[in-house]
């Protein structure tokens, strides 16, 4: 008994020194960001994988469990989540993640949105009403988040302030390291055009440079019809474009058509981490996006 006992005392101890936050991710670019930035003092969870549309997610049982008990969540804002994340945070019944307290971050309250609509409109199903909440696809509003998601972690966990502090001093360094490399490395797609199939991209082309000349899907979230496709196929004729790109959770039909009808190139892109089985941490995610982006281009 006495053994048990000690054993168990032993594991509440180590548990304790491993980590000292526990952090529910909506999608896994901000759970790669919260490892990176708390390192062993948090224990993550991504709600998603790379693979699933984050747009239209079930509150299951077993993510409302982990909700429960997590000290800060982690999640995208800008409308995103709003088909699922309400209903988790109330069955979830855990005051230190509710909107307002300091355990509810969203990185996109951080970030200047693109394509924030002139007025709210939900009509037809749009899914961005609230802005383009896909900030992850652009490194420099990574960087942004990762300031403040730093200074979150900071308050929530005081005692590892310096911790947190070292671990972002070196996060930011690597990073704008990498950004610099990517810059260069994608010099050749500056002033190259595009057609999307959703409209995940804006943040990637701001960045780079690239233009996007038309999305597949007319309202965002919405399967285009035929007419929608032709549409695109007529703006083509007058602006050849040279890739159509489409992320890898979705499934690409519309890109499909559009490839059986053009010359136009496929590009499948990650999107987020674990989009592909090369992208396995942020850093990889951007090395495989441009190398895409520059094959197709080629
Ligand atoms: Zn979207």
């Amino acid at each position: 008994m006495k053994k048990i006992i000690s054993s168990l005392l032993l594991l509440v101890a180590s548990s304790s020194v491993m980590a000292e936050l526990n952090i529910f991710a909506c999608e896994p670019e901000w759970a790669s960001l919260s490892q990176e930035l708390g390192g062993d003092k948090v224990t993550v969870f991504s709600a998603t994988t790379g693979l699933q549309d984050p747009h239209y997610i079930q509150a299951r049982p077993s993510l409302i469990a982990k909700a429960r008990r997590a000290d800060l969540l982690v999640c995208t804002g800008a409308e995103l989540e709003s088909g699922w994340l309400p209903l988790l945070q109330r069955k979830a019944g855990n005051a230190a993640i509710q909107t307002g307290a300091a355990g509810h971050f969203m990185a996109t309250d951080h970030v200047n949105l693109l394509e924030i609509p002139s007025s709210l409109d939900r009509s037809q199903g749009d899914v961005h009403a609230a802005g383009n909440p896909h900030i992850q696809t652009s490194p420099l509003a990574i960087l942004q988040v990762a300031k403040a998601l730093t200074l979150r972690m900071q308050a929530l966990d005081a005692n590892n302030a310096d911790f947190y502090q070292q671990h972002w001093q070196g996060f930011s360094q690597r990073w704008q390291a990498a950004i610099e490399r990517w810059q260069q490395q994608a010099l050749p797609l500056k002033g190259s055009t595009a057609v999307v199939q959703h409209a995940s991209w804006p943040y990637l082309f701001d960045w780079l440079n690239i233009v996007q000349v038309a999305v597949l899907e007319r309202k965002s979230g919405v399967q285009p019809t035929v007419d929608d496709l032709n549409n695109v196929l007529k703006q083509l004729h007058v602006t050849p474009v040279k890739v159509v790109i489409h992320a890898a959770y979705q499934s690409p039909r519309a890109t499909n058509w559009l490839v059986d009808k053009t010359s136009i190139n496929k590009v499948t892109l990650p999107f987020t981490v674990g989009g592909n089985e090369q992208s396995n941490d942020l850093f990889s995610l951007f090395d495989n996006t441009i190398q895409h982006l520059l094959d197709a281009n080629k």
